[in-house]
């Protein structure tokens, strides 16, 4: 029997471990979603949205067994509290525009007429989630597709092999019926048979490029609706006019929260060469000011990343830039915790270019590069001389301005003076291989559900 473990990063230990569900007990389970989801959706809408929040509100209930369990699974220090926030914040947006985003478009109702597009649930949605934000990201699309009347089957990361699990719990608990919301176990190549054999309506996949890829290739020719939400390489713009302090914390924050493991982590700082020198000082004082540690300590500001070859990652980036010229400026001997395996020192470099591995591709990591730059044509270029498009950061006191920048860049979100922060009420989405569709907002409701258009003429005379 094949086994999914975590490794912990706090002690490289065996944390959890659940065997991997063979494939015709999968199809079962797939079976089962299937039966329930006729009478999930025949519910009314306002039953399913409230049993959704009674999951949340029971998740809520465990916060004292999450907030330690993470920090085992993905290093992320207790003392930032476990992902509530959020996930309230998007579970009870979604709740409030669920009744308006799911309403039929009415084009006509006359006596002669009744035409309207009517939104069904696609059936069966899986989710297969990452284990970086591992309760927000699956919620993106958990709690808006159960409300929509779709069964949902999810499939956690290895990393983060109990956040499924615990989730499923908390909805059941709630009420949740348990063939609505199931969490599988689930290894790649059982995953990729289930794709193939058609068993699912809509998948939702958010994770890397590479993982993007092999579930596209597992759909192809099935039809299967794909939502992607891949990786990102997400830059920030500093013009002269911006204000110097909130900039520095809000990027160096977006550069390094979460051991930079974000997806929409700011990778790559473009600043104008006005106010450049006082920018990367004061970068590097923020930085240098993390405690690196054990994440089960609440003195804790930065854990362990995730696994330790996530780390080995950013340090062959970080090396590769450095051997091409590139200057690293925090001081390690600030790091002494930094143990050359998964607990990794913050480093910011200069003197980067983007013939650099580093400022090329998703770094993931507590690493950032910064450059000078002297006007938006040259930072509007730099920006989008990427193979993502997740997010961008302008920072500037001119809203005219950045909307001007903005429609220039090739990114899902454009943000001034703010960044790595998903708003439920827009669509999270990207470009290029950061992937395709959009969650959340009432697009996000669109894309878990399918047009059906009524055209009913009632006098035949
Ligand atoms: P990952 O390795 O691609 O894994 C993501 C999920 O997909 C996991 O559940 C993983 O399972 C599964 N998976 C990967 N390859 C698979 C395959 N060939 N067949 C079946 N399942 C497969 O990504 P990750 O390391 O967990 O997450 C980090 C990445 O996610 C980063 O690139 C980040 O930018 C991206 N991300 C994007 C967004 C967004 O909104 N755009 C949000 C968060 C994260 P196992 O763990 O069992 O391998």
């Amino acid at each position: 029997m094949t086994m999914i473990q975590c490794i912990s990063p706090v002690d490289g230990s065996v944390y959890a471990e659940r065997p991997a569900m063979p494939l015709e007990r999968a199809k079962d389970a797939v079976a089962r979603a299937r039966l329930a989801q006729k009478g999930w959706a025949k519910r009314p809408l306002d039953e399913r949205v409230k049993l959704v929040l009674a999951g949340v509100a029971r998740l809520n209930e465990m916060v004292d067994e999450v907030v330690p369990e993470l920090a085992w699974q993905m290093g992320r220090p207790v003392r930032y509290g476990g992902e509530f926030k959020g996930f309230n914040e998007r579970s009870n947006y979604v709740a409030s525009i669920a009744a308006d985003a799911l309403k039929p478009i009415v084009v006509e109702e006359s006596d002669r007429f009744e035409r309207r597009i009517e939104r069904e649930p696609h059936g069966v949605v899986f989710v297969i989630a990452p284990w970086n934000y591992p309760y927000m990201t699956a919620i993106n699309t958990v709690a808006p597709a159960l409300m929509a009347g779709n069964t949902v089957i999810l499939k956690h990361a290895s990393q983060t092999i109990l956040v499924g699990e615990r989730m499923v719990r908390a909805f059941v608990e709630a009420g949740v019926p348990a063939d609505v919301f199931q969490n599988l176990f689930l290894d790649h190549e059982t995953t990729a048979a289930l794709i193939a054999a058609k068993s699912f309506d809509f998948i939702n996949f958010t994770g890397s490029v590479e993982g993007g890829r092999s579930i596209e290739r597992a759909a192809a020719g099935t039809f299967t609706g794909l939502g992607l939400e891949l990786g990102g390489k997400d830059p920030g713009y500093v013009m002269e006019d911006a204000d110097l302090e909130a900039a520095v914390d809000t990027l160096m924050d977006g550069a390094t929260y979460n051991s930079g493991q974000c997806c929409c982590g700011i990778e790559r700082i473009y600043v104008h060469e006005s106010l450049y020198d006082a920018f990367v000082e004061k970068s590097v004082a923020w930085v240098s000011n993390y405690r690196l540690g054990d994440p089960l300590d609440p003195e804790t500001t930065l854990g362990p990343m995730a696994n330790r070859r996530f780390a080995e990652t950013v340090r062959r980036q970080v090396a590769g830039a450095v051997a091409k010229g590139a200057r690293a400026l925090v001081d390690p001997k600030l790091f002494p915790q930094d143990d050359g395996g998964a607990y990794l020192a913050p480093q910011i470099l200069v003197d980067v270019d983007h013939s650099m591995e580093f400022m090329r591709e998703e770094t993931f990591g507590p690493a950032v590069g910064i450059m000078k730059v002297r006007n938006d044509a040259e930072a509007i270029e730099l920006m989008n001389d990427s193979q993502y498009g997740l997010t961008a950061s302008l920072w500037t006191k001119d809203a005219e301005r950045a909307g001007r920048i903005g429609r220039e860049l090739e990114t899902g979100t454009v943000f001034m003076n703010r960044a790595d922060y998903l708003d439920p009420a827009l669509c999270w989405t990207g470009v290029k291989e950061t992937g395709r569709g959009g969650s959340l907002s009432i697009l996000g409701f669109h894309n878990l559900t399918r047009p059906k258009s009524y055209h009913l003429k009632k006098v035949t005379a």
